[in-house]
């Protein structure tokens, strides 16, 4: 394909303040997981962002102050010079593809509970933290000046960082969000006392920071565009509008985190088009928002019809840091959409670098030296490699090895898809199956890969085929028996027609007339999923769970409220904190997770949803038979996530004939003295 004159918009230089964007494509400030802790891994994902054509790449939230301090999770920070020093890193990353580099000055007030900095909390009240039973302290009028001077303090290191976006963050419920909340700010001061009073703190910063750094850099807010007063959007507008000469650059959202950070399950694209949309009037300054923008059409429209003058996103810069260059160069189908499952922003919570489904070498940059878009050749001639299982992981390793210009031949037993063709199947879940879409659109383009459907393998099969490279990708199944966290050995009684799969369920089957129980011993979204399926149908559905919440580990990936909501809104009984432990004809034994006292509910079909089984029988059958390699990848070698699935695969195919060297490390080193 050939570039696209009409995506030309989305191409234009736009200038913000003392500086000029080079297009309107804006890497929003997001959650990496790497923080001050991983600065070599942060600049260098940062950087390939910039490679990938982002005109303006920024920073995750990056405290002013030890009194910020949101350990466990990874913040960036300007502290000091040796953050200075970090920062640097990932700004020059940044401009080495000609990008700006920007920074979000954060001070989280009251929300942070400053487990590593054990310092008092501040905020205009006292209130619990986000995350421990302790409290902040009431800000008095020397802490504002202070807060005021660590502020310019931090956006000076950005200076001296060389960064060219500075922003002052007023929402998330952060401190100057805090400031603005009458529910949040009772005081009677001139920080409180009315809408001027809860704003000056915003205004101040605003103009500090301009004084500070205006010269070198644009200065830019990140606020929300509704009124906490209950004043509605109109006021919030207004104030907006107010305080536009302080500002170079609206980044705005809304409070709700759950649409702004929304998972595919619940929101689609350009969820926040209604709320923002009239921004860019009221201020009269450059806008940039989110949506989960994947199609440069959605975002040529949103160009066109003035809702926003940058294009932001966190998400799909994650999936594919190459998304703009794509668009420039007319490679529309080699875009590899988001699929909005937030494993990206689980791991930031887990308190590890980011990962991504869809894009395996998000924070492996630095760390293994994998490029999103390139994959070095194998050098000379190779023989082909033959692939059994054509589910993420199978595809994964065909597209990465074709692309090294090795042949493949991939055999799969039914359609291409595994796991992802089932799970798709799930309420809400039909953008999952983008991971398949964008390999088969790659594969076709691989001549020297071949995909046959409809090819089940035996050990014999494979021998037959003469061909001396094997990798197994056979996946794995869900266990009927019982096997999981609660019931390590299984339980004897989950035998016979009344227990059901999820696979079977997925692949068509129905329970038979009467109540179903789904044992969730696993805590991911599957049981609630086929609760919530199973439920829409019209049978009776009992959730159990050992957890006290149902899917208790989508805490993680933003989906566990609505999950809860969505089941009690469909009528499923919720068994929480119970344990399945047997099962007889009309019913389930429960036990409770706590007490181990036995009750007995009515179950016709138990759905068991405990572990997983690894496909790798023809893995062991093929073991020391001669072939020149063998490996097992995805979830034939270790159930997991489609992420693991995809990483493992990405990762086995670069390491084919060619040693890769141990992941790099970052972590302080005692100085020499
Ligand atoms: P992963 O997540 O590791 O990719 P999946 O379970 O999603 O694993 O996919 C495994 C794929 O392997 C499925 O599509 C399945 O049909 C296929 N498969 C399993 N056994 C065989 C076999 N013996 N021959 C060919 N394909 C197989
Ligand atoms: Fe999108 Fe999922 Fe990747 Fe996050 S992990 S960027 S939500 S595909």
């Amino acid at each position: 394909m050939s570039p696209d004159p009409r995506y030309a918009p989305l191409f234009q230089p736009l200038r913000i303040g003392p500086v000029t964007a080079p297009n309107r494509f804006w890497q929003v400030p997001h959650c990496s997981g790497m923080g001050n802790q991983h600065p070599a891994t942060l600049a260098a994902m940062r950087g390939i962002k910039a490679e990938g054509g982002w005109g303006v790449v920024n920073s995750e939230y990056c405290s002013i102050h030890p009194t910020s301090d949101d350990t466990p999770a990874p913040y960036a920070s300007l502290w000091d010079d040796g953050d200075t020093a970090n920062m640097a890193a990932m700004a020059e990353a940044v401009h080495s593809h000609g990008a700006l580099a920007g920074v979000e000055l954060w001070h989280g007030g009251g929300r942070s509970a400053n487990v590593l900095s054990r310092a008092a909390g501040l905020g205009p009240e006292s209130i619990l933290s986000d995350t421990a039973p302790w409290q902040n302290q009431r800000m008095d009028r020397q802490d504002i000046k202070d807060l005021r001077d660590w502020h310019r303090a931090a956006a000076l290191r950005a200076k001296a960082a060389d960064f060219d976006v500075v922003y002052v963050y007023a929402a998330h419920t952060y401190l100057l969000a805090q400031f603005l909340d009458p529910a949040l700010n009772a005081r009677a001061d001139d920080h409180g006392r009315d809408f001027d009073a809860r704003t000056r703190l915003i205004r101040d910063l605003l103009a500090d920071t301009r004084d500070a750094v205006g010269d070198r850099a644009a200065i830019a807010i990140r606020i929300e565009v509704t009124d906490e007063d209950g004043r509605g959007a109109e006021a919030r507008a207004e104030f907006l509008g107010q305080i536009a000469p302080l500002v170079d650059v609206f980044d705005v959202t809304i409070p709700d985190y759950g649409v702004e950070m929304g998972p595919s399950r619940f929101v689609k694209e350009a969820a926040l088009e209604t709320h923002v949309g009239h921004i860019r009037k009221a201020t009269g300054k450059p806008v940039v928002s989110v949506g989960r923008f994947t199609s440069p059409d959605t975002m040529l429209s949103q160009l066109r019809r003035g809702i926003l003058d940058f294009i932001g996103a966190a998400r799909p810069s994650i999936a594919d840091p190459f998304l703009p260059a794509k668009i420039r160069d007319g490679r529309l189908d080699d875009i590899r959409e988001c699929i909005g499952c937030n494993i990206c922003y689980a791991h930031d919570g887990l308190g590890a670098p980011i990962r991504c489904t869809q894009n395996p070498t998000m924070g492996e940059e630095w760390r293994q030296g994998w490029h999103p878009d390139r994959v070095p050749a194998l050098i000379g001639q190779a023989d082909p490699v033959l692939i059994i299982g054509a589910g993420p992981a199978g595809l994964e390793a065909a597209v990465t090895l074709g692309q090294r210009g090795i042949p493949v031949v991939l055999a799969e037993a039914g359609e291409p898809g595994g796991r992802v063709t089932r799970e798709a199947r799930l309420p809400g879940l039909s953008e999952w199956g983008r991971v398949i879409d964008w390999r088969l659109t790659q594969i076709g383009k691989l001549s020297q890969v071949t995909l046959y459907p409809g090819s089940a393998m035996t050990a014999d099969d494979i021998r037959e085929t003469g061909l001396a490279h094997v990798m197994i990708a056979t996946g794995s199944l869900w266990r009927a028996d019982g096997r999981g966290r609660s019931n390590p050995g299984g339980v004897a009684s989950f035998s016979g027609p009344n227990i059901l799969t999820p696979d079977e369920v997925l692949n068509g089957a129905r329970p038979m007339q009467g109540p179903v129980v789904i044992f969730d011993d696993e805590g991911y979204h599957i049981a609630a999923g086929l609760a919530d399926l199973l439920a829409a149908e019209g049978h009776a559905v009992t959730y159990v769970s050992p957890a006290g919440t149902v899917a208790e580990w989508t805490t993680y990936t933003v989906e566990q409220t609505r999950l809860q909501a969505r089941l009690i809104e469909r009528g499923v009984s919720l068994k929480l904190g119970q344990i399945v432990t047997a099962l007889a004809p009309d019913s389930a034994t429960l036990a409770c997770a706590y007490t181990g006292r036995e009750t007995s509910i009515p179950c016709v079909t138990l759905i068991p949803v405990t572990s997983r089984e690894p496909q790798d029988a023809l893995y062991n059958a093929l073991q020391n038979k001669g072939l020149a390699t063998l490996r097992r990848i995805g979830d034939a070698r270790a159930p997991g996530l489609i992420a693991h699935a995809i990483h493992d695969a990405h990762g086995a195919a670069r390491a084919h004939l060619t040693a890769q060297p141990p992941p790099r490390r970052e972590r302080p080193i005692i100085a020499s003295s």
